[in-house]
């Protein structure tokens, strides 16, 4: 599979620490660089909001944890990140979207597979942290999404336990690991940045508080208009992965495997797939692209 970086950016956060000016609000990330669709504002035609159009999707767990936190302990976090924004309360019902616990899969890459099985993993990267600017990412969310319709196919948050220590603690609290995953996961579902210092999707995480875990009435209704109550699917909807899902990398499956059963196409073959990068702390943004 020919795949190629493109284009990578850096976003320096000029943004850090300015609440007194008119502030932008929820923003939801699109299919172009750098373009959020903020304040249920659309954006340009040409930028598709990105989400899981099926309102649907699996995620699993690295099963082998590492920096002193064990793959049952980032699940059970992980199972209450996905909770504070699918119980949000929208006033009219709950965000409309199905998140399924797929269970833990041995596979420790950040990768999407166009020709077999997938998993939406969260990984906790211990020994080496292998992006650049090392020392400014908590965590990173790498989604992955067709350029033509927004519509995600992948997401995978790495943790980073190599240069920050992610805690578990109520009391003694260093980076706490619920709030960093709280806002990964909040990327996953298709959210960028807000601007307001007081919401989970805020850029900026300085550890010492657990107040990420909870969504602020900003990142409430930035998730309501993401994921409208109203279109919401049945819990049984088919959370598996466009070619299915696998626990294992690709190089550790069958050639031309497609694993388990595979999700039902949702639209027309895309041309190509991009991978966007969003993360805690400091805001990046990478994209690949395949043809
Ligand atoms: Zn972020």
């Amino acid at each position: 599979m020919a795949t190629r970086p493109l284009v990578t950016l850096v976003l320096t956060l000029s943004l850090v620490g300015t609440t007194t000016r008119s502030a932008r609000a929820y923003c939801f990330t699109t299919t172009c660089d750098e373009v959020l669709a903020c304040d249920g504002e659309p954006p340009p035609d040409e930028c598709k909001p990105l989400g899981w159009r099926g309102r649907c999707m699996g995620f699993s767990i690295q099963e082998d944890g590492g920096g002193g936190l064990d793959a049952d302990t980032v699940e059970s976090l992980t199972e209450l990140a996905f909770d504070a924004w699918r119980l949000a309360d929208c006033g009219n019902g709950n965000p409309g979207f199905v998140a399924v616990n797929l269970g833990q899969v041995g596979c420790e890459k950040n990768q999407y597979n166009k020709d077999a099985g997938n998993a939406n993993v969260v990984v906790v990267r211990a020994k080496k942290w292998p992006h650049p600017d090392t020392g400014h990412n908590i965590a990173l969310t790498t989604t992955t999404y067709d350029p033509d319709t927004g519509a995600l196919l992948d997401a995978d948050i790495e943790l980073n336990a190599d240069n920050y220590g992610l805690t578990v603690s109520d009391e003694s609290v260093d980076y706490d690991l619920l709030s960093v995953l709280t806002h990964e996961v909040g990327h996953f579902l298709g959210m960028g940045h807000s601007d307001l210092s007081e919401a989970t999707m805020f850029a900026v995480y300085e550890g010492g508080t657990t107040e990420l875990r909870s969504l602020d009435p900003d990142d409430v209704a930035g998730i309501c208009s993401l994921y409208p109550p109203d279109d919401a699917p049945k819990e049984t909807c088919n959370p598996l992965p466009r070619h299915g899902f696998s626990p294992y990398c690709r190089d550790d499956q069958p050639e031309g495997s497609c694993s388990t059963a595979g999700a039902p196409p949702s639209h027309a073959p895309h041309s190509g797939w991009i991978v966007a990068v969003a993360s805690l702390l400091w805001a990046r943004r990478r994209r690949r692209r395949s043809r």
